[in-house]
């Protein structure tokens, strides 16, 4: 059955040939140019546009081009590099907006148009849908003959980024220790831009899987059960430290030096912990992030504001309400001195600023903070089933306190759940977070119970 095109606050996400071919791309780079030109009406206007290492990339990116030079704006081309790396680059070179080609961690068959504004934000739901009217209804309004857009492309997307993230750390403390590490970019983007940041800070680096071929390896979601081979080569190499990135390396998980997956939550946890230890202030991260990152931010005096889930809604925070770090427990650190996007290596720069200046291993580091059991379900449901589950949620679970500004959260003594319909597919994520398995799979066990009744 062919899937349907999807078109969410993460951008347009489909089938390569199937659902998501060049014209559809055109017309979509098109809504994007006119809604751009719309807001901007007196102005000459300019988006950055780059692609992670899939083979279709250069097709959509060809195609995106084309409908954003025939509405009138200009496209600033930086070639093959990492999701961040566009969000600092259109800042940096007072774009309107800028557009990723990615479909992030999905298989090769997948590909998508990502959009971001001039504060390198993914646009608002509200935003979104306006750009989507315009692509449905075809309401693109051509430049005339003259009036085109002009292509240029730029090289420099990569050192604009390595600086900014130099300027954040002690490069000479981290150079010092002569970390080793290894590095597994699953054949995406970030292979380059992230060696020539160790080698910046003085590491020794076993790379694998580091050529942008878009040819993935593993399944290229950085979870445990994709990084097994990568844990046994972490240990066989005696690395200090592991870390691997999905393939528009804005999420990293790290494998500690004994060849342990630590786990995606524990990345953002451990970049607040550095962060933390240094000044205080107000962190952000989605509902479905640990609390390790509220113990963290507590200790230090701290606080962390809770956001539905989707980078847009918490760099969104962290810019109104002056975050120090903020992030999603899926291994996406964000640090606003970078830019107001997800980040692996801010989240690699944090972690060994961290390593170095503590002297511990990052077992021992992983092993200070946490001591909860966190366990991420999902099922099958449609929209009427997923309203279903969550007003009988409401009814079992009446003695937790509840935030329902993104399905349902429900906080009780012993742990929490969150329970939400997906942004990206016809599914229900469940995420329970608990003192103890036991405890966690009375919680799951609950929802579960709730399903099997609402589906009857
Ligand atoms: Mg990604």
């Amino acid at each position: 059955m062919t899937e349907p095109l999807i078109i969410s606050v993460s951008g347009m996400r489909g089938i390569i040939g199937e659902n998501l071919t060049a014209s559809v791309a055109v017309e979509y780079g098109g809504a994007f140019g006119t809604f751009l030109k719309e807001s901007n009406p007196d102005s000459r206007l300019s988006v950055c546009i780059g692609t992670d290492s899939r083979p279709s990339g250069q097709m959509l990116k060809s195609a995106v081009t084309a409908g954003l030079t025939g509405a009138g704006v200009d496209v600033i081309d930086l070639g093959l590099v990492t999701t961040p790396c566009v969000g600092i680059s259109l800042r940096q070179l007072g774009c309107a907006g800028g557009v990723v080609i990615t479909a992030s961690h999905n298989p090769i068959r997948y590909n998508g148009i990502k959009l971001l504004l001039s504060n390198g934000i993914a646009p608002s739901p509200e935003v979104t849908a306006k750009i989507r009217q315009i692509y449905f209804d075809k309401k693109i309004i051509f430049a005339d003959s003259t009036d085109c857009g002009k292509v240029t492309c730029d090289d420099m997307a990569d050192d604009r980024h390595i600086s900014k993230l130099l300027a954040i750390i002690d490069k000479e403390k981290i150079a010092n220790r002569k970390f080793k590490v290894a590095l597994d970019s699953v054949n995406g983007s970030g292979g380059r831009v992230t060696k020539k940041l160790l080698a910046e800070l003085g590491c020794e680096v076993f790379a694998v899987n580091e050529e942008p071929t878009g040819l993935f390896p593993h399944n290229p979601e950085p979870t445990a059960a994709n990084l097994a081979d990568f844990c046994r080569t972490v240990k066989a190499e005696g690395v200090d430290i592991g870390f691997a990135q999905d393939p528009d390396a804005d999420r990293l998980a790290i494998v500690d030096e004994n060849g342990s997956y630590i786990g995606e939550e524990y990345t953002l946890a451990l970049a607040a912990k550095y962060i933390f230890s240094k000044k205080t202030g107000k962190a952000a991260a989605n509902l479905s992030t640990s609390r390790m990152i509220d113990d963290i931010a507590r200790n230090a005096g701290g606080s962390v504001i809770r956001t539905p889930v989707g980078e847009a809604n918490v760099a969104s925070a962290m810019l109104d309400n002056d975050c120090i770090i903020g992030g999603e427990g899926n291994g996406g650190v964000i640090d606003l001195r970078v830019g107001p996007i997800r980040d692996s290596l801010v989240g690699i720069a944090l972690v060994l600023q961290l390593m170095a200046e503590t002297g511990k291993s990052i077992s021992e580091l992983a092993g200070e903070i946490g001591g909860y059991y966190m366990s991420k379900e999902k099922f099958s449901a449609n929209q009427e089933l997923a309203r279903r589950i969550l007003d009988s949620a409401k009814k079992v679970f009446t003695g937790a306190k509840l935030d329902a500004t993104d399905g349902c959260r429900f906080d009780f003594d012993d742990g929490w759940l969150h329970i939400r319909p997906s942004n990206t597919e016809p599914v229900m994520r469940v995420i329970v977070e608990a003192k103890d398995r036991v405890t966690a799979q009375k919680y799951i066990d609950a929802i579960m119970k709730i399903r099997g009744e609402s589906t009857e």
